[in-house]
C-alpha cells in the first residue's frame, strides 16, 4: 500500500526526535542519517523492532517521555521469560479509548447499550481497554473479567447486557452454558466483540448461532495500544484498522521484504502518535493481508484480513507447512466434525506422527468420521494425519488464548 505523505511526514518527524530523546530508539536508530530518509523505499529499509527488544527494554527502557507524563503500564503476558512493560501517557490512554469507541461504533453500538466485559482486568491491556471504550462511548460498561459462569450468567440476564465482550474460547464455554440451562430467551444479548485470537468460520457460527448475535473480531495487542485498533463491520470482510494512529506493513516473515496487497505475510507496525511508548516497525508475529478496495460498508478506514494465524504457529511437518487456520478451515468442509481439535505432532522411529483429535457430533460414527477426515486431510492440506475423534466437550476449553497445535518432536 502506497504510504500517504502526512503519514511519511510524521513518521519521519517522529523518528528525528526519537534519535535525538536519548533511551531505546536513539540507541536502534543510531547508525541512520535521517537525510537519507526520503520516502517509503527508504522507510522500509529501517530496522524491524522485535519483540526480544522490547523484552530487553525491561523494565522501562521504552519510556520515550519524562516521568511525569507517564500514567500507567500495562505489561504483555509473557509466559516464557521477561515480560515487556509499556508506559502510557494520558494521551496515549485516551487515543486508546477513542480508537476503541470507534470500534463499538463500527459494530454497531451506542450509548444505550450494556456491555459485559469478560477478558481479564489487571496489568495487561483487555479488560480496561473494552471499559474505558465503552465509556467513552457513553453505553454502560458491566466490567466482570472472566471466570465464574453462575455469577457471569446471572448479571447477564439481570442487567441485560446487550453486548458480550469476550474471548472465542470464553465466548464459545458462555454459549454452550447458556444452550445447556436453556436460557437464551431470559437474555437480551444482540452482539458480540470477540477478540485476542484467531478463530474458525465453524466455531465463529457455532457461538452466533448458540447465542443469537452478530459477532464482530476486535484486534489489537499490548504492545501497541491493546485491544481496539481494528474491528470487522457487519459485512464480515477482514478488519478496518485505523490508519490515523498506525501504520501497517505486511512482510514475508523469512525475508523481511514488504509484500504487495492481498499477500499473506507478518504484519509489522508503526505508531504514528503514541507518546509513552512509540513503535517503529514493530513485528507482530500476526499471519495476515491488506485486503485492497472499499469495503461495502462504505467506511474509508483500510482493512487487513482477520488473522490467519501466528508466524510462531505455523509448523513444518514432513515438508509441509502447516497452521491453524487451514485446518480451521478444513474442518469446516467436514460433515459430522465440531469446530475443536487438536493437532499432536510426534517423533516416533524416525518418523513424524501427526494426530488430529477432532470433537464429534454425537450422531457422527466414530470410524467413518475418521477415515473421511484422514482422507479429506491428505487431499487438501497434503499429509497423512491419524484421526481420533472425540465426543462433544472433550477437548480443553479456556478463557485465555487456546492452543491447537503441540509440536513433541524436539
Ligand atoms: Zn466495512
Amino acid at each position: 500500500m502506497e504510504m500517504k505523505k502526512e503519514v511519511f511526514d510524521t513518521i519521519r518527524a517522529q523518528l528525528v526526535t526519537l534519535s535525538a530523546a536519548g533511551g531505546f530508539y536513539s540507541h536502534k536508530l543510531r547508525d541512520i542519517d535521517f537525510d537519507d530518509i526520503r520516502d517509503q523505499s527508504d522507510f522500509e529499509k529501517l530496522p524491524f523492532t522485535w519483540k526480544g527488544d522490547l523484552r530487553d527494554a525491561y523494565p522501562l527502557g521504552l519510556q520515550a517521555v519524562p516521568d511525569e507524563e507517564i500514567v500507567r503500564i500495562h505489561s504483555s503476558s509473557g509466559t516464557t521469560g521477561t515480560p515487556v512493560i509499556i508506559p502510557y501517557t494520558q494521551k496515549d490512554v485516551e487515543d486508546w479509548a477513542i480508537m476503541f469507541a470507534r470500534c463499538y461504533q463500527m459494530a454497531g453500538l451506542t450509548n444505550l447499550d450494556r456491555v459485559h466485559i469478560t477478558p481479564g482486568y489487571g496489568l495487561w491491556t483487555a479488560g480496561i481497554g473494552f471499559q474505558a471504550g465503552a465509556e467513552r462511548l457513553g453505553a454502560m460498561a458491566i466490567p466482570m473479567g472472566p471466570g465464574n459462569t453462575d455469577k457471569q450468567l446471572q448479571m447477564m440476564r439481570d442487567l441485560k447486557s446487550t453486548v458480550l465482550c469476550a474471548t472465542s474460547s470464553y465466548a464459545l464455554l458462555l454459549a454452550e452454558e447458556i444452550e445447556r440451562r436453556g436460557i437464551r430467551d431470559q437474555l437480551c444479548l444482540r452482539k458480540g466483540i470477540i477478540g485476542s485470537e484467531r478463530w474458525g468460520e465453524k466455531m465463529r457460527r457455532r457461538i452466533a448461532s448458540e447465542l443469537g448475535v452478530s459477532l464482530y473480531d476486535i484486534y489489537g495487542l499490548t504492545e501497541v495500544y491493546g485491544p481496539g485498533i481494528g474491528i470487522s463491520c457487519d459485512y464480515e470482510c477482514g478488519m478496518h484498522y485505523w490508519d490515523d494512529y498506525l501504520y501497517f506493513e505486511i512482510i514475508d516473515p523469512v525475508s523481511g521484504k514488504v509484500l504487495p496487497d492481498g499477500e499473506i505475510g507478518e504484519l509489522v507496525i508503526t505508531t504514528l502518535c503514541k507518546e509513552g511508548a512509540p513503535l517503529i516497525r514493530y513485528r507482530t508475529h500476526d499471519l495476515t493481508r491488506i485486503l485492497s478496495g472499499t469495503c461495502p460498508c462504505g467506511s474509508a478506514y483500510p482493512r487487513i484480513d482477520t488473522i490467519i494465524g501466528r508466524t510462531d504457529d505455523m509448523v513444518k511437518v514432513k515438508g509441509v507447512n502447516i497452521f491453524p487456520s487451514q485446518i480451521d478451515e478444513f474442518l469446516h468442509t467436514v460433515e459430522g466434525a465440531s469446530s475443536e481439535y487438536q493437532v499432536m505432532i510426534d517423533h516416533l522411529n524416525g518418523k513424524d506422527i501427526v494426530t488430529l483429535f477432532v470433537e464429534k457430533d454425537a450422531a457422527a460414527d466414530s470410524s467413518e468420521l475418521a477415515e473421511r477426515t484422514a482422507a479429506g486431510f491428505k487431499a487438501k492440506i497434503g499429509i497423512t494425519v491419524v484421526v481420533k475423534p472425540v465426543a462433544l466437550g472433550e477437548l480443553p476449553r479456556t478463557e485465555k488464548k487456546s492452543r491447537r497445535i503441540f509440536d513433541n518432536r524436539y
